[in-house]
């Protein structure tokens, strides 16, 4: 190493940001991988857009999956390789797919709005929700027990004006108990042969103004008197055609999973895929969440990543295993090892309602900042049974259509002597489904939190340790000074490698200030060409990690970026 080839002045350790997200916001932004959406309008939210560097990390993120689940895929549990097939579906589909798939349904119930607190509650679940999950209702019930058939006036004024202020503030009870109060009683004494119940009793209590609302109904988490159920949905409508009709409405897809499970038929009929195989795909999804937060973690445009892996019925425990471990595996090997990492089988109670037949459902997660101490999902591994091709097969009237016909078990159980009428029962069936559905956005965010590196000997006290075959740039190609040949050497190399790599070529400023800014959007190595390079052949290689180096011949820059950067 040649004198002037040393790094900058290390930073003041008073300027070390710690790791927050605060931190990790702004050098995204700052650096050029996440800005707000539309920010020049003061943004939208739920909303975020990629910068120069994001866009280069989230298309590392999705090449590496493409490449190791689509392209080069490993060996199952059965020994053989695995067999997927990938592909690109719309966003907007026929409308019916989400009546299949239960969408429709369950993403549009009835919702109410508490205009106290902003709250949404499904209306069909209200008196559930405040039975089993409302702090200030299993409150007030205590002031029921034992229950006399008789309102007790002066506890439930004491309970208004003690804890039932903490609990539910925006309660008629609690706001006005003496008129409350007074409805409650002159309808208790205009039918005294029929009291009211628990729950006629509650409506009273939210009720602050009777004569012009009617009885109301209150708010699980304040006691505000909710709003009229709207069917509120979770996919976003839109029209096709210029007829805004309800026949012409679309959604934009919440999930990118329908489009390969409407497409099973055509990729079995189109390719040489035999169960058990996959289809993979990547894209968009929307979802018009109701609190986007937690930067782009939750947000209402993202995108996913996700696998349906078509199986045999009765070897889902086995593929299930290999996908969940197989996956979590997978993240690690991109950078995400550690203690920040991990694998988490879903109780029962939390399993969807197709998955509770099923081998299991489990969350790899990540420990981001936001969710520290606990973790936050980034990739969901699920039996999905036969529930969607079933539904399907149902909804598009192709009924037995849409099931596989397995030749090879056929063989296999004629081989075995099984009876004829057995096997055809067998052969013909809807496979099983594991799914693997992973969110890229979050897989970024996920890669930027762990890169975040707080650094006393840093010029800007942070570098991001990314992983090189995440790493947006792989490696600056400097001249030293930009004189004395140094240049053209230095742009020979580049003109060389950037084929290969994505590289950044950079003659200015400093080499301490070239090599802090590399440092700070994670770029792996820097190569400089300096004033011994025309003599020996040789270029100093510059590690970001540990700030050391080492010189190596100019011919091997290309296999050493190769073998460091992998995949
Ligand atoms: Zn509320």
């Amino acid at each position: 190493m040649t004198e002037s080839n040393k790094e900058a002045a290390p930073g003041n350790p008073s300027n070390v940001p710690a790791k927050t997200m605060e931190a990790i916001v702004a050098l995204c932004r700052r650096r050029g991988f996440v800005f707000q959406s539309s920010e020049i309008y003061g943004g939208i939210n739920g909303f975020w857009d990629y910068g120069p560097l994001g866009v280069e990390l989230k298309r590392n993120l999705k090449d590496a999956w493409w490449h190791d689940i689509v392209r080069c895929p490993a060996k199952g549990p059965d020994g053989n390789l695995i067999s997927m097939a990938g592909v690109d579906c719309t966003i907007i589909m026929n409308p019916k797919v989400w009546v299949a798939s239960g969408h429709v349904g369950t993403f549009a119930d009835p919702t109410r709005k508490c205009p106290g607190c902003g709250h949404f509650v499904r209306a069909d679940q209200l008196w559930d929700i405040l039975a089993t999950s409302s702090e200030w209702f299993a409150s007030l019930l205590q002031e029921f027990t034992p229950v006399t058939g008789e309102i007790d006036t002066p506890r439930l004024i004491k309970w208004a004006r003690g804890k039932g202020k903490k609990l539910a503030p925006n309660l008629a009870l609690v706001r006005d108990p003496e008129v409350t109060l007074s409805f409650l009683a002159t309808r208790v004494n205009g039918q005294p042969t029929a009291p009211p119940d628990l729950q006629e009793i509650v409506r009273h209590l939210a009720t602050s103004q009777l004569h012009a609302t009617g009885l109301q109904e209150p708010c699980p988490i304040c006691g505000g008197a909710l709003g009229e159920a709207k069917p509120f949905t979770l996919m976003f409508e839109s029209h096709a055609g210029l007829d805004k009709t309800e026949d012409s409405k679309v959604y934009l897809r919440p999930e990118t999973a329908q489009g390969i499970f409407a497409n099973f038929r055509n990729v079995v009929d189109s390719t040489r895929v035999k169960v058990p195989f996959g289809i993979a795909q990547i894209g968009k999804a929307f979802r018009n969440e109701v609190t986007p937060r937690n930067f782009t973690f939750r947000s209402r445009e993202f995108e996913q990543m996700e696998i349906e892996f078509f199986i045999r019925p009765d070897s889902a425990k086995e593929w299930y295993a290999f996908w969940r471990d197989a996956r979590f595996n997978w993240w690690k090997s991109i950078g995400l090892a550690g203690e920040n990492l991990q694998l988490r089988e879903h109780d029962r109670d939390e399993l969807s309602h197709y998955a509770k037949a099923g081998a299991g459902t489990s969350d790899i997660e990540y420990r981001f900042p936001f969710t520290a101490p606990g973790f936050g999902e980034l990739e969901g591994v699920a039996h999905r049974t036969d529930f969607d091709l079933r539904q399907h097969a149902e909804h598009s009237g192709l009924g037995d259509k849409l099931k596989y016909f397995d030749q090879e078990w056929q063989v296999k159980l004629q081989g075995e002597g099984v009876a004829k009428e057995e096997i055809n029962k067998k052969v013909k069936y809807f496979p099983h489904v594991i799914e693997p559905s992973a969110g890229a956005d979050r897989g970024t965010l996920a890669l930027l939190c762990e890169a975040f590196t707080p650094d006393a000997g840093r010029p800007s006290g942070v570098f991001m340790k990314f992983h090189p075959r995440m790493a947006p740039i792989k490696a600056g190609i400097y001249p030293l000074v930009n004189k004395d040949g140094m240049p053209e050497i230095a742009d020979k190399l580049y003109m060389e490698l950037r084929g290969k790599f994505n590289l950044e070529f950079d003659e200015k400023q400093a080499i301490g200030k070239r090599y802090a800014r590399m440092d700070e959007v994670g770029t792996p190595y820097c190569f400089t060409v300096d004033s011994d390079t025309a003599k020996d052949q040789t270029v100093t290689v510059r590690d970001r990690d540990t700030a050391s180096q080492q010189r190596i011949g100019i011919d091997k820059v290309g296999a050493f970026l190769a073998e460091k950067i992998g995949g």
